[in-house]
């Protein structure tokens, strides 16, 4: 047995797997805020960084993968039984969730004019 294993990803790759976990700030590179706060945060909304504390944000991209679900709802409604729709949500959801966690970007807001 060799001590190499050439399947065994460099530390780079480890270490950006830990960071996916939670949103990394702008300014401080720490983490922000976990997951779910960075999927509650719309673009109008700004919340202080749990790092640095400067105001972050998300990008006005972020309405896109809500709206995108929202449509695929209202095309759903008429073909699903009432009782059923929640359920028909779910994967909905996950799909919206899963976009804006993978394509949505943490933005600053923190005015720099104001020392
Ligand atoms: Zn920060």
């Amino acid at each position: 047995m060799t001590s190499e294993n050439p399947y065994q990803p460099p530390n780079s790759n480890v270490d950006k797997q830990k960071n996916a976990k939670y949103v990394q700030c702008p300014y401080c590179n720490n983490r922000a805020m976990s997951a779910m706060g960075k999927f509650m945060l719309g673009p109008a909304r700004s919340v202080k960084c749990q790092s640095c504390a400067k105001r972050v944000s998300v990008s006005w991209a972020s309405m896109i993968p809500i709206v995108v679900g929202m449509a695929a709802y209202i095309v759903m409604k008429p073909f699903i039984e009432p009782k059923y729709i929640l359920l028909a949500l779910v994967p909905v959801v996950v799909l919206v969730f899963i976009i804006h966690y993978y394509f949505i970007k943490i933005v600053g807001r923190e005015k720099t004019s104001s020392k």
